[in-house]
């Protein structure tokens, strides 16, 4: 049977789906399986091993919650399938620009974080969120008290 070039190339497709599919149940198991749960929906980290100063720091190393950061042969090496996108490492990384991490949010929305000032900037815009929202839960009892 002959198959088309189209053919061929939907066939990759569906395979190449398949075959993601798979990669996040499993991926989702080992995590649970060390009671962590995932808050994205995809990411991605990576490291400039050129600027990176691997053996005097390892500060992401010891900051990484999942292990997915590692030492060997002279240098620090990622497990991707344990990665969570938590930016802990680019907050403790010395080097602008040497661990950069992408995250998509289940919104839709992606954030990029290649430096400290990237992590601080969240933590700052989460910190205001949660003090809005505080402020707004107090106002509304005490309106709700008023009301009485
Ligand atoms: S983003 Fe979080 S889980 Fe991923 S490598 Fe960095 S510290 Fe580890
Ligand atoms: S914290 Fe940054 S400079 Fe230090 S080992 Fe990790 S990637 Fe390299």
């Amino acid at each position: 049977m002959k198959i088309s070039k189209k053919q061929g190339v939907d066939i990759f497709h569906l395979l190449l789906e398949a075959s993601k599919k798979q990669e996040r149940v499993e991926r989702t198991q080992l995590l649970q399986s060390i009671g962590i749960e995932e808050n994205f929906v995809e990411g991605s980290v990576r490291i400039n091993w050129k600027t990176c100063r691997g053996v005097e720091c390892r500060l992401c190393i010891d900051a990484c919650p999942t292990s997915a950061l590692y030492w060997r042969e002279g240098e620090v090496s990622i497990a991707k399938e344990l990665c969570i996108f938590c930016v802990g490492c680019v907050g403790v990384c010395l080097v602008d620009d040497c661990i950069q991490v992408s995250r998509k949010r289940p919104s839709e929305e992606i954030e990029r974080f290649s430096n400290a000032r990237d992590v601080l900037m969240l933590l700052h815009t989460i910190n205001s969120r949660k003090a809005v929202e505080r402020t707004k839960s107090r106002f509304q009892n005490i309106e709700a008290q008023l009301k009485q």
